[in-house]
């Protein structure tokens, strides 16, 4: 398995730079600056790019690094990627660092949106973030309560690399969802004292988020009785995620 590095960008982006030996791959560089530093404080050559979705915080590096490397870029088939050489539509299982990297389609926040997965590592983009999930602005909520309910099957010990962090923002929403959570209020604390400690949050565990995200509980009697509340329809899920989505927007 290769090595996991989390490169800060612009206010609340995450690119990860995968390792193994000299050489390396990059997950959504939005911005190519701070690649070039840690590829060359880490002397690590590029040699792909794994692009999550078209979007120019997850591509915007990509021109500036592909001129200076030559490195492959795996994007979605179907958006408009700078430099893609491979293009992907999910369900391919692609080789990165000789490690055999499964392609997952999960469409929502856009419509070509792509997850990386890789042993117990989850390259998941702008669709789950901690305590949340992307804002849906190409697809539906039904294929992103789809692309939700596909990454909340994964094994619970699957870390989650989302694109920002977003988690001490989204906490206090998961926490009206649901007041009585003991799982959310602990969460609250140790998030807080990590990001006040200057740390990530991320990985995430996919355990604490399907104990703790609104959206990964959309069968959870107390988010129900809200969603319902909200105007969700009963023995309809897509109705109860689209009533919880439709509130985070406005909350
Ligand atoms: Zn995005
Ligand atoms: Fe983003």
């Amino acid at each position: 398995m290769f090595e996991i590095s989390l490169i800060p960008a612009f206010k609340d982006n995450y690119i990860f730079v995968l390792s193994a030996g000299r050489r390396a791959f990059v997950v959504d560089p939005g911005d190519a600056a701070p690649v070039f530093d840690h590829l060359q404080a880490a002397d690590l050559a590029l040699a792909g790019i794994l692009i999550t979705h078209h979007h120019a915080d997850h591509q915007g590096g990509v021109a500036a690094l592909q001129a200076a490397t030559g490195a492959e870029v795996f994007a979605p088939a179907d958006e408009s990627i700078t430099g893609r050489t491979r293009p992907l539509r999910g369900g391919e299982t692609i080789k990165v660092l000789d490690v055999p990297v499964e392609v997952m389609a999960v469409p929502g926040h856009t419509l070509g949106h792509l997850a990386y997965r890789a042993g117990n590592a989850l390259f998941c983009g702008d669709t789950l973030f901690g305590a949340g999930c992307g804002r849906l602005f190409e697809g539906t909520p039904g294929q992103m309560a789809a692309s939700l309910a596909r990454l909340a099957d994964l094994p619970d010990d699957t870390r989650v690399y989302c694109a920002h962090e977003y988690t001490a923002m989204n906490l206090p929403f998961a926490q009206a969802v649901e007041p009585e959570n003991p799982a959310i209020v602990a969460r609250q604390a140790r998030v807080a004292a990590l990001r006040s400690a200057g740390q990530p949050t991320v990985p995430l565990l996919l355990a604490e988020e399907k104990a703790t995200n609104p959206f990964l509980r959309c069968q959870v009697p107390a988010v129900l009785a809200v969603a319902h509340r909200l105007g969700a329809v009963d023995g309809d899920p897509v109705s109860v995620f689209a009533a919880l989505r439709t509130w985070r927007n406005n909350f």
